[in-house]
């Protein structure tokens, strides 16, 4: 059993649950319409978690040029809270 499984695409950084599933911090776009990804989002892979997070970087854009990296930190530490305290259990790696 291996806990390096490969990042999905996209994935910038991981933390790992207190019950060893993964919360994965992504660039992403906010609306279908737009073209260039515009925020940060956590989401838990935990089983029956599916907990997510997102900072939009406009809201940071006064910190950095676009914002990226300072909707980066604050997505980063919810993923570390979460990580912390969630108990819920990694997805099974084989499909079922
Ligand atoms: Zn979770």
């Amino acid at each position: 059993m291996s806990e390096q499984q490969p990042w999905e695409p996209g994935v910038i950084a991981r933390f790992l649950t207190v019950a060893r599933a993964t919360v994965d911090l992504s660039h992403d776009m906010h609306l279908i319409t737009d073209t260039q990804p515009n925020l940060t989002i956590a989401r838990c892979g935990g089983t029956g978690c599916g907990a997510t997070h997102t900072e939009k970087w406009a809201d940071y854009a006064y910190r950095t040029n676009n914002g990226s990296s300072g909707a980066d930190t604050e997505a980063s530490k919810w993923a570390q809270a979460h990580a912390e305290t969630c108990r819920a259990l990694p997805r099974p790696a084989a499909t079922q």
